[in-house]
């Protein structure tokens, strides 16, 4: 494990949006609502959907954490978003609601991994809503929790579990293996301590850092901190890139579906297609969404439907690489409307680094740019600038 360069000291608190705790954007107010595991059941999803039609601009906004977000509410529409989160098992905390960042494998228990990790996701996020001092984590907090497949270990979760084995899970700090171990069956607990340290470990450098990895030595002196069995610290795989798109056959011989959600924008329509068509969704860190527990013979009829409402199944197509932010009109310091000029350069075929991984942006903030190789374009007031970094 190697020590991380310290960043400038934050001098304020993480701002991150969340469904009581809103953002004021450009287009009204915007509401992030955690979604942990990305694990949303049909009716869930249908509750979204009624929201985002009748407070918010009409559409759910897939973030890279697999949270989602509603945009254009209206002056005093949270006090109703937030009852209807709550009557729909969305809101299980309101003082932990921004805090309950949970990135989990995606199909787990359905297809690959040594394990299934949505136990592991509800009890960690249970543990941490139980716990008062846990609401003093910053927004910016991301646990990932890998059943082995390597798809979001490495997304630098500030606290991560990496199957290893069916009898063996790492550790992960700041996404690299701080060599602790446990069995799958203390894998939470030893996260849930991992978590309790890295929040004594901040306020104990000042409390005012947003990531585990910008605090001094951060995951040599939180590592420091647990008890446990130690290992030799293996490489945490890199993400896949692009991830899974497309029909996947389960364990129990029934298919899921992956669908790419172009510009990670679902309309309320196709929010209740997928619900019509799945007890339970999950959605990814791709802006993607599984569509599980298919009977075979029903595949076809499902992604034709999805397929018609834009959604995409093909991993050859631009939409596996292409991601933007906001940009005009909903925010402010957009100088151009990014997520219309990017969906015209995938239509004419005119994208600028064709077949490379891309972030539009419309300022050098970046808002949701990817981890990993990404070319940066970014609008200029005058055209876009792209290159990396
Ligand atoms: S990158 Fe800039 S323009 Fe895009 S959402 Fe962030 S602040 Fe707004």
């Amino acid at each position: 494990m190697t020590a991380r360069a310290t960043p400038a000291a934050r001098v304020r608190a993480d701002a991150c949006p969340g469904a009581l705790q809103t953002h004021a954007a450009a287009d009204g107010a915007l509401a992030r609502v955690r979604v942990p595991g990305g694990l949303l059941t049909g009716d869930q999803l249908r509750s979204l959907a009624a929201a985002a039609r009748d407070l918010g601009d009409g559409a759910l906004e897939l973030t890279s954490r697999g949270n989602v977000q509603l945009r254009g509410l209206a002056a005093g529409a949270a006090a109703e978003l937030g009852d209807r989160l709550a009557a729909a098992g969305l809101l299980p905390s309101a003082t932990h609601e921004r805090v309950r960042n949970v990135l989990a494998s995606a199909l787990t228990g359905r297809a690959g991994g040594h394990v299934d990790v949505r136990p592991w996701v509800r009890a960690l996020d249970a543990a941490v809503c139980a716990d008062p001092a846990l609401a003093a984590l910053p927004g910016r907090y991301l646990a990932t929790l890998d059943d082995g497949r390597g798809d979001v270990a490495g997304l630098g979760g500030d606290v991560g579990l990496l199957t290893l084995s069916p009898a063996e899970v790492a550790l992960t700090l700041a996404g690299a293996d701080s060599g602790l171990r446990a069995h799958p069956d203390d894998a939470v607990a030893l996260a849930l301590a991992a978590t309790r340290a890295f929040l004594a470990e901040r306020t104990a450098q000042g409390g005012t850092a947003w990531r585990l990895a910008e605090l001094d030595d951060g995951a040599i002196r939180v590592g420091a901190r647990l008890d446990g069995r130690r290992g030799v610290a293996v490489d945490v795989p890199p993400v896949p890139v692009p991830g899974p798109v497309g029909a996947a056959p389960q364990h129990d011989g029934r298919v899921a579906l992956v669908a790419v959600v172009p510009l990670g924008r679902l309309d309320a329509a196709q929010a209740e297609l997928l619900a019509r068509l799945a007890d339970e969704v999950q959605l990814t860190s791709w802006r993607s969404i599984v569509v599980p527990d298919l009977a075979e013979d029903a595949v076809d009829d499902a992604a034709v439907a999805l397929h018609r409402t834009g959604m995409v199944f093909d991993a050859a197509s631009p939409w596996t690489r292409v991601t933007a932010c906001a940009g005009r009109p909903g925010c402010a310091k957009s100088l151009a409307d990014v997520r219309a000029d990017a969906a015209a350069a995938v239509a004419t075929g005119t994208l600028p680094v064709d077949g490379a991984r891309q972030h539009w942006a419309g300022c050098e903030r970046r808002c949701g740019r990817p981890q990993g190789e990404v070319v940066d374009v970014v609008a200029t007031g005058t055209g876009y600038r792209v290159g990396k970094g």
